[in-house]
């Protein structure tokens, strides 16, 4: 867990964040600049840079079904919502601990920018 890294840094506890779901492998949080009315970004324990690093099937896989929950649960599972990993610049990634952003609760057009 790298000591710079915000998300690990959120992941230990060091920036107080509420987390909206949580599993051993994985907790979510509510996205400080919110893209829709329900934007969650669900986060390894484990610092993983990116989609790109990333060679554990059973953690990427975890990070998706924790979305799919969490939607359950927010309400947006029915209506529908997306989930979206940026990976790497021309994606724009600005955090580099995977993460798997949950949008929902309006219409999201397609494609994304
Ligand atoms: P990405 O651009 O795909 O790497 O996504 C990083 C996301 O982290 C952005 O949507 C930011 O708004 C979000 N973010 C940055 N700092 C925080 C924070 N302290 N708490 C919650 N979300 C954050
Ligand atoms: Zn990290």
């Amino acid at each position: 867990m790298p000591d710079d890294c915000l998300f690990c840094r959120i992941v230990r506890g060091d920036i107080p964040v509420p987390f909206v779901y949580e599993t051993p492998q994985c907790v979510a949080f509510r996205d400080i600049n919110p893209q829709a009315p329900l934007h969650v970004l669900v986060v390894p324990r484990e610092h993983v840079a990116s989609l790109d690093a990333a060679r554990d099937p059973a953690l990427i896989g975890e990070l998706s079904l924790a979305a799919a929950e969490i939607a359950r649960r927010e309400g947006v599972a029915e209506r529908g919502y997306r989930t979206v990993m940026n990976t790497n610049a021309e994606a724009g990634q600005t955090v580099f601990h995977v993460h798997l952003h949950l949008l929902g609760g309006r219409a999201l057009g397609w494609p994304p920018g």
